[in-house]
């Protein structure tokens, strides 16, 4: 049987702290897989600078040259986690049969690619890793990272709840996913939508072992959102069932005024009214605000701006 060549795609940003460690746990986990003749000799992990500006790329650099299970790629400058992951993906389904997607902190566990190699050999083409308990997580942490699952279901986005980019796919998939060309990129909304036989493979998510967070709560609200309105109308949906609501209740509320009026008991005060005014006004400008947000989408989508500009191919070179 010929074996398959893995890539292993690191998304990384300003993450000096952390290069030299991870490369020493996968290292070994690499050899582990070769060894038993579950991948290619041929399989890499392919670290991406996301225009980090620390040592990130000179220890990319020298670990490339140094390793060889261990390959680099640098973006021009930073783009983000999700369009990071997207050149990184792109480029590796390039060399690869099968491409792996985790983050540098070693946050998820590694381990686990022996599960989701079973089961892509099983048939599967996408395997989520999900997070089994967020024991390890701050409160704060796990409570808005639940509630941003749950939110997107209802908001009827199609996501797996507790999985973040930890994931298996097969080389086809990609091919699929390079089709879709949104330039607001939420991957973990896009591959549920790619299709093809998938699985599930649980695991512990660790404490960031060195460095601190690139996802601050600023990020994360700004992700929830992008996520959301990247996937979903219901947003603007329920403002057209509240303004048919509150029409309704309009059109009644002025019968009963007209009623008391002719019965000449007294109406409404001069304070009730500005409130009210000034209720609505507020709801409106959201409202508009919200409409804004899709139509500013839109207007990024139809520049078609590249998502990425690849400076460096380590691969290339060797
Ligand atoms: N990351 C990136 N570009 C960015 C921000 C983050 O490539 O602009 C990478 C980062 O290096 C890490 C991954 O995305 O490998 C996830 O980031 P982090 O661990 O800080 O997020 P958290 O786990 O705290 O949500
Ligand atoms: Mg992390």
């Amino acid at each position: 049987m010929k074996k398959e060549i893995l890539y292993i795609v690191v998304p990384c940003y300003n993450e000096e702290a952390v290069l030299e460690e991870t490369t020493k746990q996968l290292k070994k986990k690499m050899e582990y897989l070769v060894k038993n003749g579950l991948i290619s000799d041929e399989s890499r992990v392919m670290y991406v600078n996301d225009g980090s500006n620390d040592k990130t790329w000179k220890l990319i650099e020298d670990i490339s040259n140094k390793e060889k299970y261990f390959t680099g790629l640098s973006l021009s400058r930073n783009r983000g986690h999700q369009n990071a992951l997207l050149a990184g993906l792109m480029t590796a389904k390039e060399y690869a049969d099968i491409i792996i997607s985790m983050d540098a902190d070693l946050q998820d566990d590694i381990n686990a690619i022996d599960e989701m190699l079973k089961k892509y050999y099983d048939g599967s083409e996408i395997v989520y890793g999900v997070r089994s308990a967020r024991k390890k997580d701050t409160w704060f942490k796990r409570t808005t990272a639940e509630s941003f699952y749950k939110f997107m279901s209802m908001m009827g986005v199609d996501i797996v709840f507790n999985h973040a980019d930890y994931r298996l796919t097969s080389k086809n998939v990609l091919e699929h996913l390079e089709e879709f060309n949104e330039v607001n990129l939420f991957l973990r909304g896009i591959f549920p939508l790619i299709g093809y036989k998938t699985a599930i493979v649980y695991y512990e998510r660790n404490e960031r072992f060195a460095g601190v967070s690139k996802y601050p709560l600023k990020k994360m609200l700004n992700f929830a959102w992008d996520g959301i309105t990247s996937f979903s109308v219901k947003p603007i949906r329920f403002i057209l069932s509240f303004g048919i609501v509150f029409t309704i209740l309009s059109f009644i509320s002025l019968i009963v005024f007209i009623i008391l009026n002719l019965v000449k008991l007294k109406t409404l005060s001069i304070g009730t009214l500005i409130s009210l005014i000034c209720f609505l006004s507020g709801l409106q400008t959201i409202f508009i605000g919200i409409i804004g947000e899709y139509i500013g989408k839109t207007y990024n989508e139809t520049k078609r701006r590249p998502r990425f500009i690849i400076s460096k191919n380590l691969n290339e070179d060797k």
